[in-house]
C-alpha cells in the first residue's frame, strides 16, 4: 500500500513525486514513457540554462528516485475507490493500492474521463480536455488530485513542474494539517 500515487513521469509528475518521497509519504510513480517533453529544446526553464527535455526528464527522474519514490513503466487503464482508498490497475494486469493519487497525465485526458472526474476544455489547442480542479489541486473525487498540464495550466515544464510541486505541497500540508515547507540550508562554514 502506497501512501500516494503519481500517475504520469512528466516535468508535474516527477516534480510531485520528489516533494511526496522528501516529506516521508511512500510514493508510486506509474508512467508509460510516452511523454513528448524528451523531443524540447529548452530554453526558457528558469535556472538551468539551455537543456533538452530529455535532460530535464532524465535528471527528474534521478532526483525522485534518489528521494525513494518507486518508479514502474505502466499504463494505467483504471482507477477505482478501494476501502479508504485507490486500486491503480493498469495494462499489463497488474494491481497497485495507494491511499492518495495525482494524475499528471498531460494532454491525455483519457484516464480522467474514464474514471468519471468532472473535465473541461483545454485552452491551447493541442490540449482538448484538462481535469477541473480547485486552485489546490482537488479534483471532483475526494482523494485524487490533478497536476500540470492534465489539470490546465500552461504547457511550459516551469509552469508544469511547479505545479507538481505545488499539488504535492497541499496533499502533504493537507496530511500533516499544517502547512508543510521543505528547506535546506548549506551547511555553515566551520
Ligand atoms: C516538441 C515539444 C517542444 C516543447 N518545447 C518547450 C519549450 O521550449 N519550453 C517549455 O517550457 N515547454 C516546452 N514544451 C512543453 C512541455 O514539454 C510540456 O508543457 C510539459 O512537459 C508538460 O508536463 P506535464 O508533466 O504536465 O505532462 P507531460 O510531460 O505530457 O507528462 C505526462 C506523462 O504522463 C504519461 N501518461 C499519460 N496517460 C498515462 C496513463 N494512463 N498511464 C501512464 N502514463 C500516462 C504521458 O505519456 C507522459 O509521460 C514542448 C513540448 C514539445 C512536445
Amino acid at each position: 500500500m502506497y501512501d500516494v500515487a503519481v500517475i504520469g513521469g512528466g516535468p508535474a509528475g516527477q516534480s510531485a513525486s520528489l516533494f511526496l518521497s522528501r516529506s516521508g509519504l511512500k510514493t508510486l510513480l506509474l508512467d508509460n514513457e510516452k511523454g513528448l517533453t524528451q523531443r524540447a529544446l529548452l530554453k526558457n526553464h528558469y535556472g538551468t540554462g539551455e537543456i533538452t527535455g530529455t535532460e530535464l526528464v532524465e535528471t527528474g527522474r534521478k532526483q525522485a528516485e534518489e528521494f525513494g519514490t518507486e518508479i514502474k513503466k505502466a499504463q494505467v487503464t483504471d482507477i477505482s475507490k478501494n476501502g479508504e482508498g485507490f486500486a491503480i490497475e493498469t495494462e499489463d494486469g497488474e494491481t497497485f493500492e495507494a491511499g492518495e493519487v495525482i494524475l499528471a497525465t498531460g494532454a491525455n485526458a483519457k484516464l480522467a474521463e474514464r474514471i468519471g472526474l468532472k473535465t473541461k476544455a483545454g485552452q491551447e489547442k493541442y490540449v482538448k480536455t484538462v481535469i477541473e480542479t480547485d486552485p489546490d489541486g482537488h479534483t471532483s473525487i475526494d482523494g485524487i488530485w490533478a497536476a500540470g498540464v492534465a489539470a490546465g495550466v500552461s504547457v511550459h515544464t516551469i509552469v508544469t513542474s511547479g505545479d507538481g510541486a505545488k499539488t504535492a505541497i497541499n496533499l502533504i500540508s493537507k496530511r500533516k494539517e499544517e502547512r508543510y515547507i521543505d528547506h535546506e540550508a548549506v551547511p555553515a562554514k566551520k
